[in-house]
């Protein structure tokens, strides 16, 4: 498996290489003008109607001059560069990724049906690319970009060990420039088999997770005092007078602020996922194989978004398999209603119910951790499905993946054969 991942930094150009890369943008910008003239000219002029000739459309391209497609405008590059000397004061790999970019965006066009890319005024050029590097750019505290050189970037994560840098993108965002790179693991990493001991873990609203070892994960009070400054923040914005300096500055404010918290709590799952993939013992970590999509509907929407389940998910992935634990996620479907003792249908709970009452065998715990029990079982009995695992289990609710579940609320209720497990 190798993994690809993106890492985003502040850079910090000097005078001259701000000068330097805010020149190549202006550049890219009427490079992608250009380019994109020549395919509206070309669509333009097979707009022509057959019998006459508008006085506007008569073009002279002639009828069987191809699409400028994305080869034609990138070979026809080095030619341009002779006649506008300008163009070599870019580095031509950027201005190729352009050229990529319109096209990308062209038939993205193409595929929706609408959306026409757009030439781009002056100053709306605010990134560019850079695809390939022979050795790292990354020494110590600076970046070395082709022909600007050195830059320092605040390099507060540091590039893991076995990944290599593949791409950079330049961003000019407001005053700041930024990089992200494009990282990607040279050593694959070996899948773990699955070993040791297994924790499943329910996803909840109300607690952020819990496991099925008791472990309770509140959603941490400081994301929530964050969102409660945010949102004064936008009210500021709200009373701005539009056009106005302070609205510009206050936008920008709030921009930042969505950042800040994005990396706050990306920070907090990563230790979270760092802490559940290097308890004692563990080895096997089984999760909820979440339709984020369905999850979101309705009322529990802005809560779900809010926690940010599926990022947390991946990253838990990545986590367990760096720390060799096997890591699978299991259908969701009714785990809230299933009894972890001996599998019977205990019927739906109401939101406000906090606890499972099991009214066949009597097992009484908290509502979160049932159902983390009942996905650990389930993660147990797809093992030894796939003949993974060793244990037989005698778990009997239906199994994951032999249906298709599309989610949680478009599953149909199917009746199930229950019967009395040992465990
Ligand atoms: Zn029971």
């Amino acid at each position: 498996m190798t993994l690809t991942m993106n890492y985003c930094y502040r850079l910090y150009p000097d005078a001259i290489q701000e000068q330097t890369m805010l020149h190549w943008l202006e550049i890219s910008r009427k490079v992608y003008n250009y380019a994109l003239r020549e395919i509206k000219d070309w669509v333009n002029s097979r707009k022509c109607s057959l019998d006459y000739c508008s006085l506007e459309r008569e073009y002279i391209i002639p009828a069987d001059k191809p699409f400028p497609t994305y080869y034609n405008q990138q070979n026809a590059l080095p030619q341009a560069k002779k006649e506008f000397p300008l163009l070599a004061e870019a580095p031509s790999q950027v201005l190729q990724t352009t050229i990529r970019r319109l096209h990308d965006a062209w038939n993205y066009f193409q595929h929706r049906g609408f959306g026409f890319p757009r030439f781009k005024k002056f100053g709306q050029m605010k990134s560019m690319l850079f695809p390939q590097f022979k050795t790292n750019p990354i020494t110590g505290w600076q970046i070395a970009l082709p022909k600007v050189g050195k830059m320092p970037i605040n390099l507060h994560r540091p590039i893991p060990e076995g990944f290599v840098v593949k791409q950079v993108r330049v961003l000019r965002k407001a005053d700041r420039w930024e990089v992200v790179l494009t990282i990607k693991s040279e050593v694959s990493i070996p899948i773990a088999q699955p070993h040791g001991e297994a924790i499943g873990i329910d996803l909840g609203l109300e607690k952020f997770l819990t496991t099925s070892d008791r472990e309770f994960i509140a959603r941490p009070r400081f994301l929530t005092s964050l969102y409660r400054e945010l949102e004064l923040l936008q009210r500021k914005y709200a009373r701005t007078k539009k056009g106005s300096k302070n609205r510009q500055k206050v936008r920008k404010q709030v921009a930042r602020f969505h950042n800040h918290i994005a990396n706050v709590r990306k920070d907090w799952q990563f230790k979270l996922a760092n802490h559940l993939c290097t308890k004692e013992g563990i080895g096997i970590v089984l999760v909820e194989d979440l339709n984020l999509k369905a999850m979101s509907r309705g009322m529990l929407r802005k809560h779900t978004q809010d926690a940010a389940f599926g990022q947390f998910l991946n990253l838990l992935e990545w986590v367990a398999k760096k720390h060799q634990v096997y890591f699978a996620r299991v259908n969701p479907d009714r785990t809230s209603q299933t009894c972890p003792k001996c599998g019977t249908h205990t019927g739906k709970k109401e939101l406000s119910e906090r606890m499972h009452r099991c009214g066949e065998c009597g097992y009484e715990t908290d509502r979160d951790h049932a159902a983390s029990e009942v996905i650990r079982l389930r993660g147990l009995e797809q093992l030894s499905t796939q003949g993974l695992w060793g244990i037989e289990n005698a778990y009997a609710v239906g199994l994951p993946g032999t249906e298709e579940t599309p989610s949680r609320s478009e599953a149909k209720p199917r009746k199930r054969k229950t019967r009395n497990a040992k465990l």
